[in-house]
């Protein structure tokens, strides 16, 4: 197969995967409810725990302090303490600190300038630039704070776009990279949102749910490792879908 019919070959797999999740799921109510730099914070506060634990933290956050100057001023101990459902509060708090300084204005305003004007590259490399801002937060800030298609490519996304065969990659930044050239940007947020419930739900990273997963007649991983250790080559029978027929 030419280079050029395996890229192809590669984004109907990705769209017909992403369209099955839909239909399970539903396509994503979406629409922006904070702005940019809660977005960001947000996404900081995300870092390592759970969507509930951090959800906690930011409206600890927003409670305790009037504004984001106000939390890049207070005392460090307070401000630990206040995020501290939100888990690794000490590194957190740091670097939350550290985004609003450099977010300051000649003002002293916490100002983030508007993502939506720039060019995409631009937007994430400000984003990038500043403290402990990787290209995941960079993308959700993006996707989430300012609607501007971005990929955050999460543990979940990396792991089902690797089991699935979509890329074959180590690392999430180059999933990222794969993904974003093989995915038309008007899908991007869908994909996301699909993808982290069906991994939360269905593709866990230990013990996946091959036997009722929607995906398997194309799951490269289900073929290649669940299925030979099974002792036989299962043939799922969903609507006679396989790889070939996509
Ligand atoms: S078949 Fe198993 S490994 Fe493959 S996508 Fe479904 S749950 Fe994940």
């Amino acid at each position: 197969m030419s280079m050029h019919n395996e890229r192809g070959m590669s984004r109907s797999l990705v769209r017909w995967a992403q369209r099955r999740l839909l239909t399970h799921y539903g396509q994503p109510e979406w629409e922006a409810q904070y702005a940019p730099v809660d977005e960001l914070i947000g996404t900081i506060l995300s870092q390592h725990t759970s969507d509930v634990n951090s959800l906690r933290a930011f409206e600890a956050l927003t409670r305790a302090f009037s504004g984001w100057e106000v939390v890049r001023d207070a005392p460090l101990d307070q401000l630990t303490e206040t995020i501290r459902c939100g888990g690794l509060a000490s590194v957190k708090a740091l670097r939350i600190q550290a985004v609003l300084r450099a977010l300051t204005d000649n003002d002293g305003r916490v100002h983030l300038p508007d993502l939506r004007r720039m060019r995409r590259k631009r937007a994430i490399d400000l984003l990038t630039s500043l403290p402990g801002v990787g290209r995941k937060t960079a993308a959700c800030a993006l996707l989430f704070g300012s609607h501007v298609p971005a990929m955050p490519v999460d543990t979940h996304v990396h792991r089902i776009s690797n089991r699935l065969g979509l890329v074959e990659t180590k690392e999430p930044d180059e999933t990222e990279k794969e993904l974003t050239r093989k995915v038309p940007r008007r899908y991007w947020l869908e994909l996301n949102e699909v993808f982290v419930r069906f991994g939360q739900t269905t593709c866990k990273p230990l013990g996946p749910r091959c036997d009722v997963c929607t995906l398997r007649p194309v799951c490269k991983y289900y073929r290649e490792v669940v299925s030979p250790k099974r002792g036989k080559l299962d043939k799922p029978k969903l609507g006679g879908v396989s790889r070939a027929n996509i």
